[in-house]
């Protein structure tokens, strides 16, 4: 078994025409999912975005890349950031997060505070709400834009033009941030944070904001698959250490209340974001991004999720 897996691995990681197959395929038998979730309704601006829209982008850490439908379209990546800013956290200043944030699955919401209080304000991991403000409260005590950080950041794993940030998406999610602003006030409470909480929430409603397309978020997550080494630059941009630990904890936090059924159904280190967006890692082969705005009951892109079922089980790319 172990054989025929590497000989379609084989078959994929250098071939661009092979998975532009594969795209064009899953897509087609997965638009007939449209209208079985819902776009992320609480934050207003996000209502806007055309929820037929499908986009999916592959890259290999041999070289080949492939897209189909919207890939190049920018959409909001809302929690995917969590993902390079947690990068950037542990590159910067090591172990320090975790004196004030867990390792552990959640299974609850990803914006619950009932968990969050009962367990005295030590959140359960950095991808959910509460987490990713703790990593946010570490570069903001240091840095007076880490939303800035973040948008750069990935501009250069990208190797994109100038990657914006949706201001009006920003601000329309803090004006109905009441769910995060009590998360970051019971961080407060509890000493886990060091900075203003409604100023943490305000950059971090900026984060969220970031605007990109699948090619591009392909791309910038593909150290993640090669042990920290960029293959398009040619160098080390993460260390081995920090890519081997975050896959683990996408593995067993990054799609929040469904990560069982995740993994179950994809089986690979993936993080999922409101806009609709997931990019997935997968170890010594490449990263898949993809994006449609309608939305499963945890919060995860419905027809994404079935996109990335499909494209693992052709190309035999799953890790487990
Ligand atoms: N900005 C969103 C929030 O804080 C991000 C959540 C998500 O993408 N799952 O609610």
């Amino acid at each position: 078994m172990a054989n025929l897996r590497n000989l379609k691995l084989n078959r994929y990681l250098e071939n661009g025409d092979a998975l532009a197959r594969v795209l064009r395929e899953i897509l087609e038998s997965s638009r007939s999912l449209t209208g079985k979730g819902k776009p992320a309704g609480y934050i207003p601006e996000l209502k806007n975005v055309d929820r037929s829209r499908i986009g999916v982008a592959v890259e290999t850490i041999a070289g080949a890349r492939a897209s189909a439908g919207d890939a190049d379209t920018s959409f909001s990546i809302q929690s995917i950031s969590k993902l390079f800013s947690l990068i950037q956290v542990l590159e910067r200043y090591g172990d320090e997060i975790w004196s004030r944030c867990g390792k552990e699955p959640s299974g609850s919401s990803f914006n619950s505070f009932a968990q969050l209080e009962s367990e005295r304000g030590i959140p359960r991991n950095p991808f959910i709400n509460a987490g990713a403000l703790t990593v946010t409260d570490l570069l903001h005590r240091r840095l007076a834009d880490p939303a800035a950080l973040i948008r750069d950041y990935l501009g250069v794993l990208a190797g994109a033009r100038e990657i914006a940030i949706d201001e009006k998406v920003a601000s329309s999610e803090f004006r109905t941030a009441h769910r995060n602003l009590a998360i970051a006030h019971i961080l407060k409470v509890y000493k886990r944070i060091s900075g203003d909480p409604v100023e943490l929430v305000r950059a971090y409603c900026r984060q969220c904001a970031i605007e990109m397309s699948c090619v591009e978020l392909a791309r910038a997550a593909l150290p993640l698959a090669c042990a920290g080494y960029h293959p398009v630059f040619g160098e080390a941009v993460m260390t081995e250490k920090v890519t081997r630990r975050v896959n683990a904890l996408l593995l067993t936090s990054g799609m929040y209340a469904s990560v069982g059924s995740f993994a179950y159904r994809v089986g690979v280190p993936a993080k999922s974001g409101v806009g609709g967006g997931i990019v997935a890692v997968l170890p010594n082969f490449g990263t898949v991004a993809v994006w449609s705005p309608e939305l499963d009951r945890s919060g995860n892109s419905l027809i994404g999720t079935r996109l990335l079922e499909l494209f693992v089980q052709i190309t035999g790319t799953g890790v487990l």
